[in-house]
């Protein structure tokens, strides 16, 4: 029987040059090449989001972020692995939020540069998993919680967004806020809500016919 040897591809892992097959990935070709890789390495299923990756391409000079675990192996290609402290400061307890109508005021108190966004784009980049992250951002913005989170259903919290975001806004945490507030509580319809707020503030005008 005839066995089919698999050409070896030339790449640069942090720096190291190592010659592997392609069918491997990233993480795969560091042990192959002997070198016991096991920090930012976690399910290898492209699931929990740790092996975070700066890749570039050979005759390209964009940067790309991607998940070392999904990345096979390219002639040439240049691999970066990322470590990072992914601290939040967005703390709250679903339990304290006495009901639904005031999951919106919660989100602000918790999220308060969420309205700051400036579209950059950086977050939607920036992830690996192509989630409209930014347009998250904003349904979350204006109380659209469901809708918001839907948006982040494929999120690994691989803090990519996170750390590209001018804004420090964690919009990975904007999403794991509105799954998490649209499962605890049945959220009432957003307009009603966002109309109820405007009342509560004393900002609905209201005009009166004088005829
Ligand atoms: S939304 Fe953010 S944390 Fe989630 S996968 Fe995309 S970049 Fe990673
Ligand atoms: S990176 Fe931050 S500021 Fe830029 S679009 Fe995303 S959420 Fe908005």
């Amino acid at each position: 029987m005839e066995t089919q040897i698999e050409q070896l591809v030339t790449v640069t892992i942090n720096g190291k040059e190592i010659k592997a097959p392609p069918s491997l990935s990233t993480i795969q070709a560091l042990w192959y090449a002997g070198y016991p890789r096991v920090q930012s390495v976690g399910c290898l299923e492209g699931v929990c989001g740790s092996c975070r990756i700066m890749v570039r391409r050979a005759e390209s000079t964009e940067v790309t972020m991607a998940l070392g675990c999904q990345t096979l192996l390219e002639e040439g290609m240049e691999v970066n692995f990322l470590v990072f402290p992914t601290p939040t400061h967005h703390t709250y307890n679903l339990a304290e939020i006495p009901n639904s109508w005031e999951v919106q005021t919660e989100f602000h108190r918790v999220f308060p540069e969420a309205v700051n966004c400036r579209v950059c784009n950086g977050c939607n980049k920036s992830c690996p998993k192509e989630i409209q992250v930014k347009e998250g951002v904003a349904l979350a913005s204006k109380g659209r919680f469901q809708e918001a989170g839907e948006l982040f259903v494929e999120c690994v919290m691989c803090n990519f967004c996170m750390t590209a975001c001018p804004e420090y806004i964690a919009p990975n945490h904007v999403g794991l806020f509105s799954r998490r507030v649209t499962a605890y509580f049945h959220t009432r319809p957003s307009n009603l809500i966002n109309r109820l707020e405007v009342m509560r503030k004393g900002e609905l005008k209201v005009e009166i016919d004088q005829d």
